[in-house]
């Protein structure tokens, strides 16, 4: 999206408007699939990623996924260097461990 048009995504006429032209677009595309979503998401602000700060990757993240005794965290921003489906996934299969871990009345892994 061009940076003057970015204004038209700060309300909801705007939004609305902006979801309907990429639903038209889609079916031009795929006219087989009559779209019909029950909903649109719209991210203001394109795809979340970490500020680089010191510390942030040796520090900051293994407290975020620290178990609070029978809670477990398993989201990609405790886990990766950067926010992707791949360290989300990398985090849930972590979290089964120990919580595999503590069912089983050992140390976490
Ligand atoms: C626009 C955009 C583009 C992206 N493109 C890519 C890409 O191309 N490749 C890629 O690898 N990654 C991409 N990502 C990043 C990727 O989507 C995320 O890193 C990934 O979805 C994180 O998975 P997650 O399970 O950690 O968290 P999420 O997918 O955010 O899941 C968290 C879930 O918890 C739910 N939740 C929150 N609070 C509560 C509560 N209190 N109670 C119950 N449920 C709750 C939320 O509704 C959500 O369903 C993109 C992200 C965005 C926004």
């Amino acid at each position: 999206m061009a940076e003057e048009n970015r204004g038209y995504l700060l309300n909801e006429i705007g939004a609305r408007k902006i979801a309907a032209n990429v639903l038209a677009d889609f079916q031009k595309l795929m006219p087989g699939l009559n779209v019909d979503p029950v909903e649109v998401h719209i991210y203001r602000r394109g795809h979340p990623l970490y500020m680089s700060t010191p510390g942030l990757y040796t520090q900051v993240q293994p407290l975020a996924r620290h178990p609070m005794d029978r809670v477990f965290f398993a989201n990609t921003d405790s886990e990766g260097p950067e926010s992707t489906t791949n360290a989300g996934i990398l985090a849930a299969q972590r979290a089964v461990k120990e919580v595999e871990a503590r069912l089983a009345g050992k140390p976490a892994p």
